[in-house]
């Protein structure tokens, strides 16, 4: 994929993007996440995001946070020119993570949203929530062939099967297999592609172990009743309740704050 060129609307984008981070935070501050809202939100995100940005601007300069991250690890190791504006759209990004978990992911990014609306509009009774380090383990694995494919090739795997494409409608073979088998399997696993092969994923997944605003627990109100654990659809909420010092992904999506009993026990906050 060519490297995005300064163009005023990748910036409306970007400031779109800004927006709907910045706003999911705030909603989830205010404990306003209803099923209602973020069926509206993920509906919403997956076609403007997506389908609107992605017929007007095309495939290859539809920006999405994959592969902005992409091109800037291609160029930085298998060389080439490095456009100003991928610089600016990964550090933003990434400060967005700082900032807010992942509510870039979870309020903006057109593929999970497109992948979070069918898991929670699919008809499905039985669902999976993967273990995080079968998940995290095969998603670093990616990560490292990307990272090894560039280095000793100058091959970049996710290019050949990339997703995104699909929101201008322009998909080659194998990559229309990936999209089906990924929406196929979203309506059982919250965000296959996104838990077990985003390299933004990941990056973002460590960056979020420090962010500043996310779900926190009020030990003197908390009960421990496990609500909340059991409502997340990965294990960031168990890994939270838990103590530990490394949770897993939080794709900030407010079911944990729904799920709460007790006013307080839990908010999205410093
Ligand atoms: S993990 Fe990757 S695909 Fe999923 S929402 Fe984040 S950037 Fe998008
Ligand atoms: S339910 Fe889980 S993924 Fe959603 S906001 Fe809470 S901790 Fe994050």
């Amino acid at each position: 994929m060519p490297a995005p060129q300064a163009n005023p609307l990748l910036f409306t984008k970007l400031a779109l993007w800004i927006v709907a981070a910045v706003g999911g935070g705030v909603l989830l501050a205010r404990r306003r996440v209803t099923r209602r809202v973020r069926l509206i939100a993920l509906l919403g995100g997956t076609l403007v995001f997506g389908f609107l940005y992605g017929l007007i601007l095309g495939p290859a300069a539809n920006p999405n946070p994959v592969a902005s991250l992409r091109t800037l690890l291609r160029v930085l190791l298998a060389g080439g020119p490095l456009a100003p504006m991928i610089v600016v759209m990964v550090v933003v990004l990434l400060a967005l993570v700082w900032v807010s978990n992942k509510s870039i992911c979870g309020w903006a990014c057109q593929l999970g949203l497109l992948q979070e609306a069918i898991y929670r509009l699919a008809p499905v009774r039985r669902r999976w929530k993967p273990p995080f380090w079968l998940s995290n383990g095969i998603r670093a694995a990616a990560f490292l062939a990307l990272v090894g494919g560039l280095l000793l090739a100058g091959l970049d795997w996710i290019g050949l099967i990339d997703p995104f494409p699909l929101f201008s409608l322009r998909l080659g073979t194998w990559a229309l297999l990936l999209v089906a088998g990924v929406l196929g399997a979203s309506a059982f696993v919250f965000r296959p592609w996104c838990q077990f092969l985003c390299p933004f994923g990941l990056v973002g997944w460590i960056i979020e172990q420090r962010s500043l605003y996310r779900v926190r627990i009020d030990p003197d109100i908390c009960v421990s009743c496990g609500r909340c654990a059991v409502a997340c659809p990965t294990q960031a909420m168990a890994d939270n309740l838990a103590g530990k010092a490394v949770r897993a992904d939080c794709f900030a999506c407010g079911d944990c704050l729904a799920a709460c009993p007790k006013e307080g026990a839990l908010g999205w906050r410093r």
